[in-house]
């Protein structure tokens, strides 16, 4: 990816200039947004703007480290170019242009799945919609930890059985909306492991089409889902470290067979795990 260099240059006002020193004409403090020129489909986007810039995305206000790195996620069917907004301190505000590359989404099918979980009965409507009110809620979180920013790991070591953003067929039947994060075929019992450090922000053993779900926030509105586990072994509120065992892997809820779902979301946009992983390479 060619980096997109956005200079502002920034007239040192006012600096008086010892004698000896640079000329004030020459003492201009550099500010820069570094963001990549393109970017996938489902990607999360790593930025480095000027440490007190303001950073306008999607509508939302994006944190800003002290070392000025910012991050935003690409959903699975957005189109570019996106638009950037960034006013460095005491500059104008610049808009920062990035090309989405798109992807192509080929159709798995997923046969053996309960029926009930893919056409679930109507009287339980009302559950799952709460279930996913809470998950919704969970995924709102902005703390100012940078848990993201560490290369993350995988949590388990397996065959891919289902990528992230695919057509699903679930028992014959289309579903409407892609996959949602990415399978891992492991045995039920297999310890999963946080990917990277975070905050528990939910934890539940049976939730209706996910079974066990935990959820982890990496900070900046980043978190990870793990779904099916047979095993929950974190509460809410809980710290965790990178490589620490949060759960088993199972078949709880919509599955076919035992493995890990990992999802991960940039507020409610779903990004894809693999690309994630890869930046570490
Ligand atoms: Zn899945």
């Amino acid at each position: 990816m060619r980096p997109v260099l956005l200079a502002l240059l920034l007239a040192a006002a006012g600096s008086a200039s010892p004698a000896g020193s640079i000329p004030a004409a020459h003492a201009q403090a550099a500010t820069q947004a570094l963001f990549p020129a393109s970017v996938s489909q489902g990607a999360l986007v790593l930025g480095k703007v000027a440490p007190g810039s303001q950073v306008r995305y999607a509508g939302r206000t994006l944190r800003v480290t002290a070392y000025g790195t910012v991050v935003f996620g690409v959903g699975r069917n957005q189109t570019g170019p996106l638009q950037v907004q960034v006013t460095a301190p005491g500059a104008t505000m610049q808009t920062v242009s990035i090309a989405v590359a798109p992807r192509d989404w080929p159709t798995e099918r997923v046969n053996g799945v309960p029926p009930a979980s893919v056409n679930p009965p109507p009287q339980l409507a009302a559950r799952i919609a709460r279930e996913q009110a809470q998950v919704s809620a969970a995924r709102d979180r902005d703390d100012d930890r940078t848990d993201f920013a560490a290369p993350f790991l995988w949590p388990v070591q397996g065959r891919i059985s289902g990528r992230f953003g695919n057509a699903r067929v679930y028992n014959g039947q289309p579903s409407p909306a892609g996959h949602s994060g990415m399978d891992i075929a492991a045995p039920t019992g297999t310890p999963v492991k946080a990917p990277a450090a975070g905050i528990v922000t939910f934890a539940a053993p049976d939730l209706y089409l996910t079974g066990g779900t935990v959820l982890l926030d990496h900070g900046h509105g980043l978190s990870s889902n793990f779904l099916h586990l047979s095993r929950i072994g974190v509460k809410v509120g809980e710290r965790i470290a990178q490589g620490q065992v949060i759960g088993a892997v199972g078949a709880t809820g919509r599955a076919s067979g035992p493995h890990l779902h990992w999802g991960m979301s940039w507020f409610d946009t779903r990004i894809d795990p693999l690309l994630v992983l890869d930046r570490a390479r």
